[in-house]
C-alpha cells in the first residue's frame, strides 16, 4: 500500500488535545458540510491518481523524497490554527518553534551563534544569502561552479550583482585553476560553493577555496540545499567528508529541509556565521510588532508573511529524529549513499553501461555505452522511457561534453552535450530495492538494445 493512513489517528488524537487548550473561549463550533466536501474530495482524489509514484521505492528520478510522516501531521495540526510565522502577533508557538529547529541545524554545522531562519525554499534562501553578500562586499562580483544551479545567475540579474561561471573538473566540481585565474584577473565579491549539484551530487573543494581566500579577499556562500545534510553522514568518500567538516568556515549556509529534511515542500533555510548581518533587513512595518520586545522573525527575513505549520512541522520531525551523527536521521541518509555506492559499482561492472563519474552523494548518473555521444543520447532516452513503462522512474540529465571528455576518451563528440540517466536515491529504503531496481534496468536494456540492433 503506497498511501499510509494509519497516522490519521493520531492527527485526531492530537488535535482533541490542542483544543484543550482553547476552552476557555465562548462556545464557537465552525461547521462544515461533509458531504460537500466529499464530493469535491472524490474530484481531488482522482485528479491526483496523475502522478508519478514518488514515495514508492521504484520511483528514483528527480529530487522528490516523501516527507516524514510526523512532518505531515505536525503540519496538517498547525493548519488547524494556521499560524503565520512574520511576527509573534500572529504565531507565537510556531515562531519559538523555527528559532529551535533553525538553532538546530546551525549547531549540525558547527555553528554555536548565527542569524537564519526558514523560508519559501533554496532559491528564496540563496537570494537572501546573496543580497548579503552583496551589501557586505560593496556589489563586488558573484562567481559560481557551471554546474552550480542555475538559480544563482538569475539571482544575480534580480540583485543586480555581476556574475560569472567557473568551469568545472570532470568530477563536476569547481576548478581550482579557473578560479584562482578569476581571483586574479577580477574583483570576485563572493563565491558560491556547490555542496551537492543538483544534477550529480558534486562537491566543490572547500578546503581548497578557503585556502585562497586567506590569500584573496572573498566572502564564501555555500549552497548546501542539496547536500546539506549529508554532514551527518559517515560513508562519504574522505574528500567529500573533508569539504563537509569545514562548512563551519564559510560566511553562509543555504540548507533545504524539504530536500533531504524529510518535510513537505516549502521549506528552506538560510544561515548566516555572523548574526550582525541581522541590520541589512531593518525596516519600520507600522503593522506589527507591538506584541513583545522579543524578535520577531519578520525582522530577519525577505519574505513578509511565511507558514508557521512548515516551522511545526520540522521541529517536530527533528524531535523525533535529531540531527546528530550515528542517530536515526543520520543512519538513513547512510542507507542513501550506500544505495547510490551499490548502483554505481552495478554499472561500472556491466560492460553495456558507464557512469558519468564518481557519485559523492546520493544520485548517479549514467549512460548506455555507444560510440557517439548522439547514439548515447538516444539510448538513454529509449532506457528513459522503457523502464517507465516497466514501472521505475528514473530522470534524464544533459551534460555538456567538456565535463566527459576526459573519463569517456574514446566517445566522438558529434555533438555539444550527451542526455544521460540520472537517480537521485534519496529513499532509505533504495538500499533494499536495489536488487529489484537492477532487474528491471536490465530488462529493460535488453528490450532497448534489441530493438536497436532490429532497427
Ligand atoms: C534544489 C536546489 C536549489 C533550489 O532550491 P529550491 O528549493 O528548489 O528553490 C538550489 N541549489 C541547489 C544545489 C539545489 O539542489
Amino acid at each position: 500500500m503506497l498511501i499510509e493512513k494509519e497516522s490519521l489517528n493520531v492527527l485526531r488524537d492530537a488535535l482533541e488535545r490542542l483544543e484543550e487548550g482553547f476552552t476557555d473561549l465562548p462556545e464557537y463550533s465552525p461547521s462544515v458540510d461533509p458531504e460537500a466536501l466529499q464530493k469535491v474530495m472524490v474530484e481531488v482524489s482522482n485528479r491526483m491518481k496523475d502522478n508519478f509514484p514518488y514515495p514508492h521505492p521504484m520511483y528514483c528520478g528527480q529530487m522528490l523524497k516523501p516527507p516524514h510522516p510526523i512532518a505531515r501531521l505536525a503540519y496538517a495540526l498547525a493548519l488547524w490554527i494556521n499560524p503565520n510565522n512574520h511576527a509573534l502577533d500572529g504565531g507565537r508557538a510556531s515562531s519559538a518553534m523555527e528559532k529551535e529547529a533553525v538553532a538546530e541545524i546551525a549547531r549540525m554545522f558547527g555553528w554555536e551563534t548565527h542569524m537564519g531562519h526558514l523560508c519559501g525554499g533554496g532559491t528564496m534562501a540563496n537570494l537572501e544569502a546573496l543580497w548579503i553578500a552583496g551589501n557586505l562586499t560593496s556589489r563586488k562580483k558573484v562567481v559560481a561552479s557551471k554546474q552550480a544551479h542555475y538559480t544563482h545567475e538569475r539571482i544575480c540579474g534580480v540583485l543586480g550583482l555581476p556574475f560569472d561561471y567557473v568551469p568545472c573538473d570532470s568530477q563536476a566540481r569547481m576548478d581550482l585553476v579557473a578560479l584562482k585565474a578569476r581571483l586574479d584577473n577580477s574583483d570576485v565579491g563572493t563565491v558560491v560553493v556547490t555542496m551537492g549539484t543538483t544534477a550529480t551530487g558534486s562537491v566543490d573543494p572547500l578546503p581548497e577555496i578557503l585556502k585562497l581566500r586567506s590569500q584573496y579577499d572573498f566572502r564564501i556562500h555555500a549552497d548546501a540545499a542539496y547536500g546539506g545534510f549529508f554532514t551527518l553522514v559517515d560513508n562519504l568518500d574522505p574528500e567529500t567528508g573533508t569539504a563537509f567538516r569545514h562548512l563551519n568556515e564559510v560566511d553562509s549556509i543555504v540548507v533545504d529541509p524539504h530536500k533531504h529534511g524529510l518535510q513537505p515542500y516549502g521549506c528552506g533555510c538560510v544561515l548566516f556565521k555572523d548574526p550582525s548581518v541581522g541590520r541589512f533587513y531593518k525596516h519600520d512595518s507600522p503593522y506589527t510588532y507591538f506584541s513583545s520586545k522579543e524578535l520577531h522573525l519578520g525582522e530577519i527575513s525577505l519574505e513578509c508573511s511565511r507558514p508557521g505549520a512548515s516551522a511545526v512541522a520540522l521541529w517536530a520531525t527533528q524531535r523525533l529524529l535529531p540531527l546528530v551523527p550515528q542517530g536515526q536521521f543520520a543512519d538513513d541518509l547512510g542507507k542513501s549513499r550506500k544505495a547510490a555506492i551499490r548502483l554505481y559499482e552495478m554499472i561500472e561492472n556491466d560492460p553495456r553501461f558507464r557512469a558519468a563519474m564518481i557519485p559523492e552523494l546520493d544520485i548517479v548518473v549514467w549512460a548506455p555505452k555507444a560510440e557517439s555521444a548522439g547514439k548515447i543520447s538516444s539510448l538513454s532516452k529509449g532506457l528513459f522511457e522503457e523502464t517507465a513503462a516497466q514501472g521505475l522512474h528514473f530522470a534524464i540529465a544533459n551534460l555538456p561534453a567538456s565535463l566527459l571528455k576526459h573519463r569517456w576518451s574514446d566517445v566522438e563528440w558529434d555533438q555539444e552535450d550527451v542526455t544521460c540517466l540520472r537517480s537521485c536515491l534519496m529513499k532509505p529504503e533504495h538500499l533494499d530495492w536495489i536488487e529489484r531496481i537492477w532487474q528491471t534496468l536490465d530488462k529493460a536494456t535488453k528490450r532497448v538494445l534489441h530493438q536497436q540492433c532490429k532497427g
